[in-house]
């Protein structure tokens, strides 16, 4: 944590738990990493991974965001999970429950055996399973590939749980009041248009509706 990532509005929304950093990080599968460019910030959603203390962002080697990163320029990473709609009785404390995670810093590029685990890594966090038995990546399409890693050294966590906080004189309404729960889940598999017959889904995959809650 630092003066940046200190938590100023509501925080008692803060978290200061490593560990429940580490599960947030673990569900979500997008972070919108934003980039300054010519004094435009541009936030992008981009697919990531988390390995140990710091978490990996793959991206095409032609993407502006991708370039910047990989240069080391500053940049913001945030993790979102929406977790409810919070139904008050009053339009101003309506709200949600999410988990939030927020980072800052500079990315730094990932070569050579480094780059090759990343991947395997990435594919491993959004399909465990996969990554033993998918075709690895060519040469080129390593080439066309960036990877970076950005430390989770300077990071902030906030997190939205509360029942609804309605003023006194709102408590008469009849209205009513309470919490809508979102949940994530995978659907059923559904097989390509082109998929060969006879191949099956593969079993690892009924595994992964428990694992990102
Ligand atoms: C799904 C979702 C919906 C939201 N909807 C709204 C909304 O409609 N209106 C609204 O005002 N706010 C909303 N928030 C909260 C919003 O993200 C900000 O926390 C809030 O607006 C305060 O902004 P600030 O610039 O005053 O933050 P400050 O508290 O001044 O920010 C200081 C530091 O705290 C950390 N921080 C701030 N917000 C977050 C966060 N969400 N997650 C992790 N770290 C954080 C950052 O490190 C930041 O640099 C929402 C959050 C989520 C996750």
């Amino acid at each position: 944590m630092s003066k940046r990532t200190q938590i100023r509005r509501l925080p008692k929304k803060a978290v200061n738990d490593r560990e429940i950093m580490n599960q947030i990080l673990d569900t979500g599968f997008v972070a919108h990493v934003a980039i300054v460019d010519d004094k435009q910030p541009y936030a992008l959603p981009v697919g990531f991974a988390r390995d140990g203390d710091r978490l990996l962002l793959h991206g095409s080697a032609a993407s502006r965001l991708f370039k910047k990163l990989a240069d080391g320029k500053p940049c913001c990473a945030t993790i979102t999970i929406m977790d409810g709609l919070v139904m008050s009785r009053s339009v101003f404390e309506s709200s949600m429950h999410y988990r939030c995670v927020m980072v800052l810093g500079e990315a730094v590029e990932l070569h050579g055996d480094e780059k090759m685990a990343a991947f395997d890594l990435i594919v491993k966090a959004f399909m465990p399973g996969r990554e033993l038995e998918v075709r690895k990546s060519t040469k080129k399409e390593l080439k066309a590939t960036t990877l970076v890693a950005l430390s989770l050294d300077e990071a902030s966590v906030k997190v939205s749980n509360l029942d609804p906080g309605d003023l006194p004189e709102d408590m008469d309404s009849p209205l009513w009041a309470g919490v809508i729960p979102i949940q994530h889940t995978f659907g059923t598999p559904r097989d390509a248009a082109d998929l060969k017959p006879g191949i099956p889904v593969p079993g690892y995959i009924a595994e992964w509706t428990h694992g990102r809650t």
